[in-house]
């Protein structure tokens, strides 16, 4: 994992038993950039992380949301802001912050959202939205998305692990799937530590504690 980091300090897996890790970073540097680049896929099984202190027991931690790029497809022009992505993006998880330029506007393919996804309810695929007599289909793309459960939708179990899976293939019926690959969005920076510079030297991609 510290080679896909590419981090420069040195980095502590401790084993803490039940696929649970505490990894300690040298440096703070290497622990923001990891933590700003989340989601992180090991051998296609996300890896969820939380950022902890020493006052915190390992029991008391829930590993139920973790932050995604979502992109929003097919918006009208008047809605790529930073507000209007607040706002609609809000039924996918709790907005982290939107991508958009110091005067609130984003232009390019696709509105770019930071979400935390809750991994237990099933990934959105889209959304509509009214704007004057329009209805228009909003659909939701996740960067960096690698293994989830296309029967379920969820990010917390996938293929055999699936109940629901299971029990249809039990009965005689044909499974079926809802969800599929195509919820994958393309990464629209090819270095996802890139760091975006807009006006006056401000840093969009430095926010800890996300
Ligand atoms: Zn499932």
């Amino acid at each position: 994992m510290s080679q896909i980091w590419k981090l420069d300090g040195w980095v502590i897996f401790k084993e803490l038993g039940d696929q649970c890790f505490l990894i300690e970073f040298q440096k703070m540097v290497d622990k923001d950039k990891v933590l700003s680049g989340r989601p992180w896929f090991f051998d296609r099984h996300l890896l969820t992380m939380m950022e902890v202190d020493e006052t915190v027991s390992i029991h008391a931690l829930q590993f139920r949301f973790e932050p995604f790029w979502v992109q929003l497809h097919n918006l009208p022009l008047a809605t790529m802001t930073e507000d209007f992505g607040q706002q609609f993006a809000g039924s996918i998880g709790h907005v982290i912050r939107v991508e958009a330029e110091a005067d609130g506007h984003a232009w390019g393919r696709c509105l770019r959202v930071r979400v935390a996804v809750d991994l237990h309810k099933p990934l959105l695929r889209g959304k509509w939205l009214k704007l004057g007599e329009k209805q228009h289909w909003i659909s939701f793309k996740y960067e960096r998305l690698q293994s989830f459960c296309f029967k379920c939708g969820v990010l917390s179990h996938k293929g055999r692990n699936c109940a629901r899976l299971r029990a249809e293939q039990q009965g005689d019926e044909q499974a079926s799937y809802q969800f599929g690959p195509w919820l994958r969005g393309q990464p629209r920076n090819t270095n996802i530590f890139d760091r975006r510079r807009y006006g006056g030297g401000g840093d969009g991609n430095q926010h800890s504690g996300e």
